[in-house]
């Protein structure tokens, strides 16, 4: 691991302060970024651990008039086990509990797990230096390359799968991402704070050097209001998901309104179905406009070498997801 200076900020204020320039990363729980660092893919000069502020704001979960906050370094199982979380944003709760491990959840924090880096291997591997590293050519988009695990939809010029589970769940529940900066404070919508690589390569989201994710804020939920998410992975209870959907919408007499379609772990972003979200918006949710949702939501996919398999899984997940509404 490469030497790095350590601060322990006591305020927001301070921490934005310390990683005002470049090379300064911020540090939560350390879940991905420690054995990012030890495996030289994540080079920070300068770690600022979040988990010395002392602010209120940044801790804990808040009913409001609004709705709910949760500050960005509330732990993963203080979130999955909230039983306001669980009875009104049931997406985020069932997001949550699939992260990784206990142990992992009860360091690992909600603004850590947005904004973790991705897991394509050749990014995980310090011997490729690939496009999202600052290279020359994405390693994943070769007809024999060890592309199982990556993006179906929205790939190119780099082809990864946007890793947050709880970031597909928050994007399906409307929530809004407040961060904090050297330029002050602003609010990002969910929709808006994940980028494609086309747009920005060598970071998933919107945040300019010095900015943290400080809490995320979610309406409180309307009358009749349901959400769901769903994964399949290959060791359950451990791994990243290879597939899932998140899915929300205001259910009155079997019909749905506002719905909102979000795949996980297909795409480099939370990836919002839309035409399969105006399909069934304002009509009832029968077993024929579950299936078409899901050939829908898939109806763009374009597979690498080795990931076809993703389009009927994902269908799948879709499907199942809705039915839970339903
Ligand atoms: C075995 C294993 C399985 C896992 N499974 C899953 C899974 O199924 N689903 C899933 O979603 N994740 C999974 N994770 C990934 C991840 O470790 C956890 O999701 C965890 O939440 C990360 O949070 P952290 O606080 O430890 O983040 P850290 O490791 O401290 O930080 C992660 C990244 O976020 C940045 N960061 C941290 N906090 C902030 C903030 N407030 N504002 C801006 N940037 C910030 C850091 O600079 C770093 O780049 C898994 C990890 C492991 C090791
Ligand atoms: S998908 Fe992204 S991280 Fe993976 S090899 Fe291509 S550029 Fe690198």
């Amino acid at each position: 691991m490469k030497n790095f200076e350590y601060v322990r900020p006591d305020s927001v204020a301070q921490a934005v302060q310390a990683l005002d320039r470049r090379g300064a990363m911020p540090l939560a729980g350390g879940m991905d970024m420690v054995p990012g660092m030890q495996d030289n893919v994540i080079i920070a000069d300068r770690v600022v651990n979040l988990k010395s502020i002392r602010d209120d704001g940044v801790r804990g979960i808040r009913e409001t008039d609004y709705g709910l906050v949760i500050g960005a370094l509330t732990t993963l199982t203080e979130i999955a086990e909230h039983p306001v979380v669980q009875s009104h944003y049931a997406a985020l709760a069932e997001a949550t509990v699939e992260v990784g491990s206990p142990q992992i959840r009860n360091a690992g924090t909600l603004g850590g797990n947005l904004c973790q880096r991705p897991r394509c291997w050749y990014f995980r591997n310090e011997h490729y230096n690939c496009l999202k590293k600052g290279g020359p050519r994405c390693f994943a988009a070769d007809d024999d390359a060890e592309n199982q695990y990556n993006a179906i939809l929205g790939g190119g010029p780099a082809y990864i799968v946007h890793p947050s589970n709880c970031a597909s769940a928050l994007v399906a529940l409307d929530a809004t991402f407040h961060v904090a900066g050297p330029d002050g404070p602003r609010a990002v919508h969910a929709d808006d704070f994940f980028v494609l690589p086309t747009e920005r390569l060598l970071q998933e989201n919107v945040l300019r050097q010095g900015e943290i994710v400080t809490h995320v804020e979610i309406a409180a939920p309307a009358d009749g209001a349901k959400s769901a998410f769903l994964e399949t992975a290959e060791r359950a209870g451990f791994d990243w998901g290879i597939s899932g959907a998140a899915v929300s919408g205001v259910v009155r007499d079997g019909v749905i309104n506002g719905p909102r379609i979000v795949l996980y772990a297909v795409a480099p972003i939370p990836w919002r179905a839309r035409d399969a979200e105006a399909l069934i918006d304002g009509k009832p949710l029968t077993e024929d406009a579950i299936r078409a949702a899901g050939e829908a939501a898939l109806a763009g996919a374009e597979p690498l070498s080795n990931n076809g398999y993703k389009v009927p899984l994902t269908k799948t997940m879709v499907r199942r997801a809705l039915a839970r509404l339903a």
